[in-house]
């Protein structure tokens, strides 16, 4: 029998743990019961660092039932580093995990078509949204963009699909051997291979708390995704030079003849304007290199990823949580 573990990072989550943790366990007694898991599958809480009561509530419900486990980070790491963070304690007590939210948009019953896939043979099933009804314009929008910018910049993700996943042991031990720290998972994931599948679900609103993406930590993650999965953006950049180089000849030959031909063209306003523009362009393109500079800067330190604080889980699984070179 497989053992499960569903990983949730949470960063002030008070408002939605009492309800996710009630849901999740009646979905695991369930999975239980049909045979699909084994009895010791667990619920992993990773605290990304919360400054409510969220790392409380989880211990509480540790000492509830042992189903739920938690793992406390050092401080705010941020939803991918503490996801990782519980991805990696996971894969050495667990034959598979799958990922989610702590506020329950994503569809937990999708977990039982994963969990066939996963019996069938498959290392990673993606969940993906069929639709997005209950997101406002603005949030569809936006993140619809962000997966097409994301796939014609070169980052090959799965479309409409976020951080909901399935993953088979040997696959997180793949996932493990990416070292990198400027970490953006599921650009990552489809790298590690092996046989994979998506599920459909339809995605939920928040139904407690509010978002802790902002647009501006929005947009953050969408250059982060971009810059550190492609180099796409440089050879843009490249190109556009080029481009513009040529422009500037066909100017240049233009003007020489308006010049020989006696038209001198005053020619203030053009002069003004293309030193804007190419001064703006300039920018943007020190701009998107230093941003490539600066990953290059953060991988060669080779920081940790995340720093467990402390973590709770029961005596089985106590060793292997608490081993210090978890990073
Ligand atoms: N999260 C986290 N650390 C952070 C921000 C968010 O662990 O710094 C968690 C959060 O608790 C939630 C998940 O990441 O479980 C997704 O966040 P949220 O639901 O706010 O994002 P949205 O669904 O609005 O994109
Ligand atoms: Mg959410």
């Amino acid at each position: 029998m497989d053992r499960l573990f569903c990983v949730i990072p949470c960063y002030n989550e008070q408002e939605v743990l009492p309800e996710t943790s009630k849901r999740l366990k009646e979905k695991f007694l369930g999975l239980i019961k049909d045979g699909k898991i084994s009895e010791d599958s667990r619920i992993l809480f990773v605290n990304d660092g919360s400054k409510d009561n969220t790392w409380k509530m989880i211990r509480e419900l540790h000492a509830q039932d042992p189903l739920f486990q938690g793992i406390n980070l050092s401080k705010n790491m941020g939803h991918q580093n503490a996801l990782l963070a519980g991805l990696m304690t996971a894969k050495d007590v667990c034959d598979v995990a799958i990922s989610m939210d702590a506020d329950l948009q994503d569809d937990i019953d999708a977990i039982d078509e994963m969990i066939d896939k996963f019996h069938e043979g498959k290392d990673v099933v993606y969940g993906v949204r069929s639709k997005r009804a209950t997101d406002t314009f603005f949030k569809k929008f936006t993140a619809e963009s962000f997966y097409k910018l994301m796939n014609a910049l070169g980052a090959n993700t799965v479309y409409n699909h976020a951080d909901y996943r399935l993953m088979s042991r040997r696959a997180l031990l793949g996932l493990a051997e990416f070292g990198e720290v400027n970490l953006f998972l599921r650009g990552i994931v489809p790298m590690v291979g092996y046989n994979t599948d998506v599920v459909y679900y339809e995605r939920a609103d928040r139904f407690a708390g509010e978002s802790k993406y902002p647009l501006k930590k929005m947009l953050s993650f969408a250059i982060e995704g971009i810059t550190s999965l492609s180099t796409k953006p440089i050879k843009l950049i490249t190109g556009l030079g080029f481009f513009i180089f040529f422009v500037s000849i066909v100017v240049l030959v233009y003007s020489l003849i308006r010049f020989f031909t006696g038209h001198t063209i005053p020619g203030w306003t053009t002069t003004v304007l293309s030193v804007w523009a190419i001064g703006g362009l300039m920018m943007i393109s020190l701009g998107v290199i230093g941003e490539y500079v600066g990953k290059i800067y953060l991988e060669t330190k080779n920081r940790p990823r995340f720093i467990i604080e402390s973590y709770i889980a029961d005596e089985k699984d106590e060793e292997v949580f608490g081993r210090s070179d978890r990073r």
